[in-house]
């Protein structure tokens, strides 16, 4: 019998300090590989969760909802170089936070449109 032999007489195996280590090594590896893909749930945010939202018009009058529809205002501009937030009429309220418009009533995405989009001056 070698000194590197882990079994026993009786049959059963003994766990020896390499066989320890290397499968340590592999558990530790997994570990690390996967932890990316938990992390969002161990800090609870995601970037879904932050998306930001400026749609809630339950606060508008009804000609102000009007207006919003008519102007076509989405929270998604469909035109990549013209959005809200160069828009002259845009007013920002904040990192992450709906602005406001001189023509449009209610939240505005900075990167919403309508079709009274007008580059900003100046
Ligand atoms: S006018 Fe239209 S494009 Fe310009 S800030 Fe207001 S909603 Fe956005």
């Amino acid at each position: 019998m070698n000194k590197n032999d882990t079994r026993k007489v009786d049959g059963s195996r003994k766990v020896g300090r390499r066989a320890l280590l290397r499968d340590s090594a592999v558990v530790g590896t997994a570990a690390i590989g996967a932890a990316p893909l938990f992390l969002p749930l161990l800090t609870g945010c995601s970037k879904e969760e932050k998306e930001l939202q400026c749609t809630d018009v339950s606060s508008l009058s009804g000609a102000d909802r009007d207006l919003r529809q008519t102007l076509k205002y989405v929270d998604k501009s469909p035109e990549s170089d013209k959005n809200c937030e160069n828009c002259n009429f845009f007013k920002p309220a904040g990192k992450d936070k709906c602005g406001s418009c001189t023509l449009v009533k209610g939240p505005i995405h900075p990167m919403g449109h309508c079709t009274s989009w007008a580059a900003k001056q100046g």
